[in-house]
């Protein structure tokens, strides 16, 4: 698992090499320390780290019919992606020259297409416990203080409240 969250890293650096190679004087002079960044330029460094992002995912999922293939590495993406979180200390997801950690982490989720039920709740659960224990370790509330309002019919519903409370986190 780990050498396939490694892995889908490593597609990520290189799909900055396949795709970028013709901004590498670019992103050298918008990255030096007397250079100011522009909005423009965050926008434009951002987009190059979601092109990376999609090219690690078709990097990995190139030729992969098998339904278990299929689901080890959507694992190892969202780990991989879970992992920054990690390093956080506040809930924050908020990123500059990067996408914010959470859209980063929503455009994998959106792609998953593992039918078998065991694998997908593997993945669901990979993903909110992986949530909650980003607030964990940020010390942010994520249990409302009425229990009843903490109780969800299926994951999706579990996610979409946490991915709201990483939304209101980020607005603040
Ligand atoms: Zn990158």
């Amino acid at each position: 698992m780990l050498v396939l969250a490694a892995t889908y890293l490593m597609f990520h650096e290189m799909g900055h090499l396949v795709l970028h190679r013709y901004a590498v004087e670019y992103i050298e002079r918008v990255k030096s320390p007397f250079y100011d960044q522009t909005d423009d330029d965050h926008r434009r460094l951002r987009m190059m780290e979601i092109q990376a992002d999609s090219y690690a995912v078709d990097a990995m999922f190139e030729s992969i019919n098998d339904e278990h293939d299929r689901f080890l590495r959507f694992l190892a993406a969202i780990i991989a992606h879970l992992s920054e979180f990690f390093l956080r200390h506040v809930p924050n997801t908020k990123a500059i020259n990067y996408p914010h950690l959470d859209e980063r982490l929503k455009r994998v989720i959106k792609k998953i297409d593992v039918q078998h039920p065991g694998y997908k709740m593997q993945l669901d659960l990979t993903l909110t416990i992986g949530l909650q224990t980003f607030f964990a370790l940020t010390f942010a509330e994520y249990i409302p203080s009425e229990m009843k309002d903490f109780a969800f019919n299926d994951s999706d519903q579990l996610s979409d409240y946490l991915f709201r409370l990483i939304d209101a986190w980020k607005a603040k």
